[in-house]
């Protein structure tokens, strides 16, 4: 036995697809990448799905039974929820699942529920907070331009950030630079005044943030699940952020 106390329960949202062909055409299904699964496996938590509903009673007592919360990679915000048209650039959206997570926010910050966002998970938390996205990179103007859609495979590192020190994300890496993989073409605009920046790369693209005083929320625009299993250190975020979870349950 590691320890007596129980594993948190983390929940992880999910993305939706329609099946095209097939005897199954029309059907929708609900996934997840399964790294984001190994990878709180590995740092002791106990990983479910969140299907995307939008019953509010039902949103309520998902939160309520889970310990913490994961807003995965996925879609484009849509730009309505940071009072924006729709640019050219855009991408796909889903209306149904910002519509939900919203509300996972809404609750899971209300009960004080450590929440982690992936992606477009920070994405989400900084236009949960007021926060605004660049619909498309190359509407972010620096002297020099990074690749964040990399064409390396899922867990090369790419390119490096800078950790900003007295943060979270800090002490939970211990260093102040590192390199991590880029799946990304939006990033944050205008960060939310209840956000700090904790990671950004050399463009100036922010890279992570957080907020400050006890409740964990914190999200990076990267993707560690899918660096876990050959860079071991990556799993120091999923660790940090299970443990948090643990002193919920
Ligand atoms: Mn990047």
């Amino acid at each position: 036995m590691m320890n007596n106390k129980k594993k948190p329960f983390i929940g992880i949202s999910s993305n939706v697809y329609s099946v095209e062909n097939g005897n199954f055409a029309g059907q929708e299904r609900i996934y997840i990448n399964r790294d984001y699964i190994s990878s709180i496996q590995q740092a002791e938590g106990i990983p479910f799905l969140l299907p995307i509903v939008l019953d509010h009673e039902v949103i309520y007592r998902q939160v309520e039974s889970m310990d913490g919360l994961i807003i995965s990679g996925g879609y484009d915000v849509h730009p309505f929820y940071y009072k924006e048209e729709p640019c050219n650039l855009l991408q796909a959206i889903c209306p149904e699942r910002d519509e939900y997570e919203m509300a996972l926010l809404t609750i899971a910050y209300a009960l004080k529920k450590p929440i982690l966002g992936i992606c477009r998970g920070l994405q989400l938390i900084n236009v949960f907070f007021g926060g605004t996205l660049y619909q498309d990179l190359s509407q972010h103007k620096p002297t020099s331009q990074l690749q964040h859609s990399q064409v390396a495979k899922a867990d090369v590192a790419s390119h490096s950030i800078d950790i900003q020190p007295n943060t979270k994300l800090y002490k939970i890496f211990g260093k102040n630079k590192m390199t991590i993989n880029s799946f990304h073409h939006q990033a944050i605009k205008d960060l939310a005044s209840d956000l700090i920046v904790n990671a950004m790369a050399k463009d100036g693209i922010i890279e992570g943030i957080e907020t400050v005083g006890p409740h964990f929320v914190l999200g990076v625009q990267w993707h560690p699940e899918m660096m876990t299993a050959t860079h071991s250190e990556m799993l120091k975020l999923f660790q940090a952020f299970v443990l948090e979870c643990s002193s919920q349950s």
